[in-house]
């Protein structure tokens, strides 16, 4: 299947570049030939090539397929070591995550400018496309580093419920309140987790003075690209029975 950007239409409509590129040049599709496509409003249609050379497309049938998780989940995470973001950006959206952001943490080692920032959005925003198709997603999960800790704190307002992924209440056993907040069905929430070092008391502080559930995800501590996959899996576990 294919991300197309623009909505579902009956029309006949032209695809444009990276996707047009990548069907006509790469994949070498023909007139006649039919895929899959995902619109930009999540509406999926099976539709045929009708002019190759001006990537033309009319649409053949709607496909009634819905993948996404039954509540919108963001994965947070204080930026990580290496390469692990991008391994958390593939495998949270093999999972179903709405949105991956990333920012600063307190304890993250690895400092970002505003340009690598950019540069590695477009990284991620790439692998997220590729994971979204290989997983039949309706959606692209929206990918967001941001380079101020308090740019990404003021965000969290738009949530009905956030979730502190905190080692510290693991010790104390909290996945059971992980699970009754889950369990509550809020149409969308945000999962913060850590990155190696951990939370630091003062972000912890300003998380729960806000209203933030501080939840535990088993007796283990898990690495920090362990722990969103940990709090994805058992969130589709839970409400996808
Ligand atoms: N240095 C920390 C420690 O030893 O306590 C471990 C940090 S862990 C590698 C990275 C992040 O994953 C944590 O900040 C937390 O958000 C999350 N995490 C890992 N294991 C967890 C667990 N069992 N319960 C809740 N959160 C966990």
């Amino acid at each position: 299947q294919y991300f197309v950007k623009q909505v579902y239409t009956t029309f006949n409509f032209f695809i444009e570049n990276p996707e047009k590129h990548h069907i006509f040049n790469v994949m070498r599709a023909r007139n006649g030939e039919r895929l899959e496509l995902v619109f930009s409003d999540g509406k999926i249609a099976l539709a045929e090539v009708v002019n190759a050379e001006k990537a033309e497309f009319k649409v053949i049938k709607e496909i009634n397929r819905n993948n996404e998780l039954p509540i919108e989940v963001t994965i947070a995470v204080g930026f990580p070591k290496g390469d692990k973001l991008d391994f958390i950006t593939e495998k949270a959206t093999e999972l179903g995550a709405s949105a991956i952001w990333g920012a600063p943490f307190e304890w993250s080692v690895v400092k970002w400018n505003q340009e690598k920032l950019l540069k590695r959005e477009q990284k991620l925003a790439k692998i997220a496309q590729g994971a979204a198709e290989q997983s039949k997603r309706n959606l692209i999960p929206e990918i967001k580093l941001f380079e101020k800790f308090t740019e990404f704190f003021e965000k969290l307002h738009d949530f009905d419920k956030v979730i502190v992924a905190y080692e510290e209440s693991a010790k104390l056993g909290e996945l059971s309140k992980f699970v009754q907040v889950v369990d509550q069905r809020p149409t969308k929430i945000i999962v913060i987790f850590g990155p190696e070092g951990g939370i630091s008391p003062q972000e912890v502080n300003s998380f729960k003075d806000n209203g933030a559930e501080l939840v535990g995800l088993g007796s283990r501590i898990l690495r920090a690209e362990t722990a969103p996959l940990y709090a994805l899996s058992a969130i589709s576990a839970l409400l996808e029975l």
